[in-house]
C-alpha cells in the first residue's frame, strides 16, 4: 500500500531508548523507587525506550491526584466544556495520527497500514462521547402519589476510575477508558500494559496540551502484579474498568471486593466462526482467514474456531490455508506488512506450545505451524500462520485461548449441532456467521451466546454500538451510550417543597 508519508523515517523520530516519564497530577515523573523497564519492538528486539517501573506507591499519588481534580477543578467544568475538550483532543489526534499510529506499530508490532486504518474509530469515539457529554440527563417518574410527589433521577459521575488495558491496542484501548471518563467528569488513572507503554504516554501529552486540568487523566506504568494490583484494590478508586485476560480479570473482581468499587471486564475469547453451506464462498475466506490473522492472532475476538458445513468443508479449508500462505509477514513499520510479530518470547512460546498440542492430540496441520527464521525475522517473535485442520472440539486448541495465529477447522453436519457446539465453551465475546440466507443468519445470531455476532463480516466495531462479553469474557459493555452508565450513578430525589408539606 502507499502511504503519504515514510513510516520507516517517521520512525526514526520518535524514540531512541530515551527514558520516558509517566504522567501524575500534570507533572512527568519518574517512578518512586526509581525503577525502570525497557519498552521492546517486538520486531526487532531492540530497546525503543525505558519507562517508569510504577508501583503502589506510584498508583496512591495518582489516586490522590484524581480525587484531587475530580473534587476540585474539573467539578467545575461544565459538561459543554468537557465536550469541548474531547472535541479538542480529537482534533489534536487528527494532527497527531501517523505520529501515534507508528509508536503503536513500534511498541507492539501491528502493521503500519492497520494502526493507520484505526483512525476512524479512535477519533469517532472521541468525538461520540463528546457529543455524549451535553446529552446526559436523569427522568422524572410521577408515580409515587400521584399529583402528590414527583420524583426524579439525576446522573453523576461514579468519581475516580481505574483502567488496566492490555498491549495488543493501546491507542484504542486508552481512549475507550478516557473518553466516557471525561464525558461524564469522572477523573482517571490509567495503567498500560508492561508490554506497550509508550503510545499512552503520548496520548498523556494530548490530552495536557487539549486543556485536560492536571489530576484528570493519569498514567502511571508498570507491571501488573505491582501497579495493577494496587489499583484495582485501592479503596479510594470507585471504578474499576478492565481490558485483559480473564485470569487477571476473576483476580481485578476478587480486589475490588475491598471497597465493593464497581467493575467491568472485557476478557479473553474463543469465538466460533459458522460457515454455512450456502456461504459466498470468494467473500468468506479471506474474512474467516483475518478473523484470527489480523495482528497475527493477538485479538480479543479472534474467531479461532472455524466450523464449516461438512460440504464445503474441504474446499473452504484448502482456500483459507492458501489465503494464509500469500500473507506478507515482517516489521509493522514497513507498508507491504499484512502480518507482524508475536509481542514477545514468552507469547510466541506459548504459541508453539499450542501448536505442538495440536499435532500431538491427532490435529492435521495444514499450513504454517513453524517461527519464521531468516535475516528479516531476527531478533522478532515471528510465527507462521497456522490451519490445523481435523479438529475435534475436545482438543486444547478447540478449547482454550491462543492469542496466536493459529486456526482450528472442523465440520459440522446440521446447524443445530454447529450452535451446540459453537456454545460449547466458557467464553462468549464474539462469533461471526457465514450465509447467504437472510433468516438462517437471524436464527442463527439470536441461539449463539457471544457479545457480538457478525454475519458475512467480522471486526465491526464501532463507537456508537455497544461492544462486550458473556459469560467468562466479562460483564458490562464498551461503545454506545450503555457504555456511559459504567461510569455514572443514579441518584433520586423528589420536589423539596412537596416534602416540606408531607
Ligand atoms: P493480561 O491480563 O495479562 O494483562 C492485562 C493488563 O492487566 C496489563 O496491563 C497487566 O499489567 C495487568 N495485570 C496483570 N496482572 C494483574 C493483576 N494481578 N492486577 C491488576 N492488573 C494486572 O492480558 P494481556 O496478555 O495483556 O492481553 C491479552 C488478553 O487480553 C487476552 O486474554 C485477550 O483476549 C484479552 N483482551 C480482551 C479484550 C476485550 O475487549 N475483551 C481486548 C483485548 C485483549
Amino acid at each position: 500500500m502507499t502511504l503519504s508519508f515514510d513510516p520507516r523515517a517517521k520512525a526514526t523520530t520518535l524514540y531512541h531508548g530515551e527514558f520516558r516519564p509517566m504522567f501524575i497530577g500534570g507533572k512527568w515523573v519518574a517512578a518512586q523507587s526509581g525503577q525502570e523497564m525497557q519498552a521492546l519492538n517486538p520486531a526487532t528486539g531492540e530497546v525503543l525506550a525505558t519507562v517508569p517501573r510504577g508501583s503502589a506507591a506510584d498508583i496512591d499519588a495518582a489516586v490522590k491526584a484524581a480525587r484531587a481534580a475530580f473534587e476540585g477543578p474539573w467539578s467545575k467544568f461544565s459538561p459543554y466544556e468537557r465536550q469541548c475538550v474531547l472535541l479538542r483532543i480529537a482534533d489534536l489526534f487528527e494532527t497527531h495520527w501517523e505520529e501515534l499510529s507508528v509508536s503503536d506499530t513500534l511498541d507492539m508490532g501491528l502493521p503500519i497500514t492497520r494502526t493507520l486504518a484505526n483512525r476512524r474509530r479512535v477519533i469517532g469515539m472521541l468525538r461520540f462521547y463528546a457529543g455524549m457529554a451535553t446529552a446526559l440527563h436523569g427522568e422524572s417518574i410521577d408515580n409515587s402519589i400521584p399529583g402528590e410527589i414527583v420524583s426524579f433521577t439525576r446522573r453523576e459521575a461514579v468519581g475516580v476510575v481505574g483502567a488496566i488495558i492490555p498491549w495488543n491496542a493501546p491507542t484504542a484501548a486508552s481512549i475507550w477508558k478516557i473518553a466516557p471518563a471525561l464525558a461524564t467528569g469522572c477523573t482517571i488513572v490509567l495503567k498500560p500494559s508492561e508490554d506497550a507503554s509508550l503510545t499512552p504516554l503520548l496520548i498523556a501529552r494530548l490530552m495536557q496540551e487539549a486543556g485536560v486540568p492536571d489530576g484528570v487523566v493519569n498514567i502511571v506504568t508498570g507491571t501488573g502484579a505491582e501497579a495493577g494490583a494496587r489499583l484495582a484494590e485501592h479503596p479510594d478508586v470507585n471504578k474499576i474498568v478492565f481490558t485483559g485476560s480473564t485470569l487477571t480479570g476473576q483476580a481485578i473482581a476478587r480486589a475490588g471486593v475491598t471497597n465493593l468499587k464497581r467493575v467491568s471486564l472485557e476478557l479473553g475469547g474463543k469465538s466460533p466462526i459458522i460457515v454455512c453451506r450456502d456461504a459466498d464462498i470468494d467473500k468468506a475466506v479471506p474474512v474467516a482467514a483475518m478473523a484470527v490473522f489480523v495482528h497475527s492472532g493477538q485479538i480479543c475476538i479472534a474467531g479461532s474456531r472455524l466450523f464449516v458445513a461438512r460440504e464445503i468443508h474441504d474446499e473452504f479449508v484448502r482456500r483459507v490455508a492458501e489465503y494464509a500462505g500469500r500473507l506478507r509477514i515482517g516489521h509493522g513499520i514497513d507498508s507491504e506488512t499484512e502480518i507482524g510479530p508475536l509481542i514477545n518470547a514468552r507469547q510466541a512460546g506459548k504459541v508453539e506450545g499450542y501448536i505442538k498440542a495440536g499435532s500431538d492430540e491427532g490435529a492435521q496441520l495444514v499450513t504454517g505451524g513453524s517461527r519464521l527464521t531468516g535475516e528479516l525475522y531476527d531478533g522478532g517473535n515471528f510465527i507462521a500462520p497456522t490451519v490445523f485442520g481435523a479438529v475435534s472440539d475436545k482438543m486444547t486448541i478447540a478449547r482454550e485461548e491462543i492469542f496466536g495465529p493459529v486456526i482450528s477447522a472442523m465440520p459440522f453436519d446440521t446447524l443445530d449441532e454447529a450452535v451446540a457446539r459453537a456454545n460449547a465453551t466458557p467464553y462468549g465475546l464474539a462469533a461471526g456467521i457465514f450465509t447467504t440466507h437472510l433468516g438462517t443468519a437471524h436464527k442463527l445470531a439470536r441461539r449463539i451466546k457471544a457479545g457480538s455476532v457478525w454475519v458475512n463480516m467480522y471486526h465491526a466495531i464501532d463507537p456508537a454500538v455497544p461492544f462486550g462479553g458473556m459469560k467468562m469474557s466479562g460483564y458490562g459493555r464498551e461503545g454506545g451510550i450503555e457504555h456511559l452508565h459504567e461510569y455514572l450513578e443514579t441518584q433520586v430525589g423528589l420536589d423539596p417543597d412537596r416534602l416540606i408539606t408531607q
